[in-house]
């Protein structure tokens, strides 16, 4: 069997979806499972959603309106006859989610996130599986929330393999097109839990892993892999052949181009991930496989804006020891700091972090009674793997370089624009 992805970008609108089946026609679909993302912006707006339901009741209703439209307009392009059954499938997902949103009694933010966000997935592969079959291509549908089981840590939850694995193994059909959603799975109790944001690749390397699948291939805006986001550098160049250690790296750095959960279950499985063109299929894309890199010496650049650069330094002139550097870790944990790089030396500490929830401004008191704090918001973090002279030149210039890591293969560099 072989597992495809299809993102949010190549379901963002009919045209998208149009293309799916194109993408399919070419490349065959028999014992084929697609795994399928939220269309376009959708997960976002599901965020402003909840938002309102939270903190802006009375922006609620507008919200959820404007997800039913632009999925409307959607099935409009698509199948023209409102008879068609996709019409009420997709209300019906509609319904559901109104009903939680005016029944629900918990206050957990994020179990609430979960239950509400699910809706973008539960309606895309709603809409695709009945264009296909619209097309003539007999789909199955799948619920992915009776696969993949989960504990209950809402929004970020862990697979538990083993379930998942026995659910899978028993209830795949194979010799058809399968579709399911990405991002999604379901605790104990059967309550929908999210994978982490842009977690449908994962999705695809689970049931990949599962499934003994004989290839993985996310379907992207872009090429492939390249050796830089070709949104911000001009000349990026595909990337051919990567070894699963070396897209392991890029995911961890943040090339986002690869989920960094994806590569784990796929390379202990040695289950090649192919990542290429929906614009252009039949292109080779990039293969990331057992085995050497093919390109590895080439220079590749991943980019983090939006960084916080904190540096921590002792009141009294004392060593930053362990039991200072593990309390300050443990701060960092509690207010959903997420660390990029960390440099200390004798009487300072300083790290690059992502304060993606807007915590520290509350953590910087904390520190403050223990350390004097000094910080730079927006900053960016470049992350060089393969480095060269040349490679650290490009990214300096015009910028005023605040810190810089070295290791073996890897050249970290803070920087502020001037
Ligand atoms: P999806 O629609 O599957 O969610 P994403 O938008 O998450 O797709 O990933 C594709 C994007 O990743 C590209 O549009 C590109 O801007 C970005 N990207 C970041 N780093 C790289 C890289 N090294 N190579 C290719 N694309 C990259
Ligand atoms: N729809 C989810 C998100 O946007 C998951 C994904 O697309 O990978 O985060
Ligand atoms: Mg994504």
């Amino acid at each position: 069997m072989r597992v495809f992805k299809f993102g949010g970008a190549s379901v963002k609108d009919a045209a998208g979806i149009k293309n799916v089946y194109d993408v399919l026609q070419k490349v065959g679909y028999e014992d084929v499972l697609l795994v399928v993302s939220a269309m376009g912006k959708t997960t976002n707006a599901l965020e402003e959603v909840i938002k309102n339901y939270f903190e802006k009741s009375e922006e609620l209703n507008a919200s959820v309106q404007e997800v039913k439209k632009y999925h409307n307009q959607i099935l409009l392009d698509l199948f023209e006859d409102e008879k068609n059954e996709v019409f009420a499938g997709v209300n019906k997902l509609f319904s559901e989610l109104e009903y939680f949103l005016a029944h629900n009694k918990s206050p957990n933010y994020n179990f609430v996130y979960d239950q509400i966000v699910s809706y973008g997935e539960l309606i895309s592969t709603t809409i695709l599986s009945h264009f296909m079959n619209f097309m003539g291509i007999k789909t199955q549908w799948l619920d992915v929330r009776n696969f993949i089981k989960t504990n209950s840590n809402y929004r970020d939850a862990e697979v538990d393999w083993e379930l998942t694995q026995k659910n899978i193994a028993k209830n795949v059909k194979k010799k058809m097109l399968n579709i399911t959603q990405g991002f999604l799975g379901s605790d104990e109790n059967n309550f929908t839990t999210t994978l982490g944001r842009e977690g449908s690749d994962y999705t695809a390397g689970i049931f990949a892993y599962c499934l003994n699948a004989e290839s993985v291939t996310i379907w992207k805006d872009v090429p492939g892999v390249m050796n830089a986001d070709p949104r911000y550098f001009e000349n990026a160049s595909l990337l051919n052949h990567i070894s699963y250690r070396e897209a392991i790296e890029m995911a961890f750095y943040g090339a986002t181009v690869i989920h960094p959960k994806t590569l784990q279950p796929l390379q202990k499985k040695e289950i090649p991930l192919y990542v290429k063109s929906f614009i252009n299929p039949m292109l080779a894309g990039t293969c990331v496989s057992k085995g050497s890199d093919s390109e590895w010496q080439i220079p590749s650049f991943i980019v983090k804006r939006n960084q916080l650069l904190i540096s921590l330094s002792s009141i009294d002139f004392s060593f930053i020891m362990e039991e200072n550097i593990s309390e300050i870790f443990a701060l960092f944990h509690q207010f959903k700091l997420k660390v990029n790089l960390i440099q200390n030396s004798a009487i300072s500490f300083s790290v690059c972090v992502e304060d993606k929830f807007g915590n520290f401004k509350d953590l910087n008191p904390i520190l403050a009674k223990k350390f004097k704090v000094d910080f730079d918001e927006n900053v960016t973090l470049y992350t060089i793997r393969h480095f060269n002279e040349k490679a650290a030149q490009t990214v300096e210039q015009n910028k005023t370089v605040l810190l810089k890591q070295v290791s073996r293969e890897t050249m970290q560099i803070v920087t502020k624009e001037n």
